[in-house]
């Protein structure tokens, strides 16, 4: 079942995004996402990209703030992408590569139509291994059964 809300609008799949995951799991993970960015548990609310509302985490996202701005809805629509001039999109796409998403490549499967299949794939990918739980990006185990990522 593909969830379309869960297209993120920087080309990360929400599913994994630890906001998203944080809401969703709550317990070990959202206390520790919690003290690691230093944001108010409550705070952590999400229903995808796809479905944002004024109470969600992502209405403050820079990235969201500038597409709204542009009037896009996804970052590759955006003329500064395809070159690589967009030093705020250049600077998150780097530090997603470095957790092994490329939401680059994602925006380019997206862009060329296979957004559903690319949602399965994804959906498949940031689970465990071992349980099949969903995990988050943010995390370094899975936090229903503790192996790692
Ligand atoms: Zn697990």
């Amino acid at each position: 079942m593909s969830n379309l809300s869960l297209v993120g609008r920087c080309g990360l799949y929400c599913g994994t995004c630890g906001v998203y995951r944080g809401y969703r799991d709550g317990g070990e993970l959202l206390e520790q996402l919690a003290e690691k960015w230093n944001i108010p548990k409550e705070k952590f609310r999400c229903e995808g990209c796809g479905s944002l509302t004024q109470k969600c985490w992502g209405f403050g996202c820079e990235i969201v703030k500038c597409l709204n701005y542009k009037g896009y809805q996804l970052c590759h629509e955006c003329e500064a992408f395809d070159d690589k001039r967009c030093d705020r999109y250049e600077s998150i796409a780097e530090r997603y590569l470095k957790r092994g998403e490329d939401i680059r490549k994602s925006l380019m499967r997206i862009k060329n139509g296979e957004t559903l299949q690319w949602l399965d794939e994804q959906d498949r990918l940031w689970r465990c291994p071992s349980c099949g739980s969903p995990i988050s990006i943010h995390a370094e185990k899975c936090y229903r059964c503790g192996v790692p990522r």
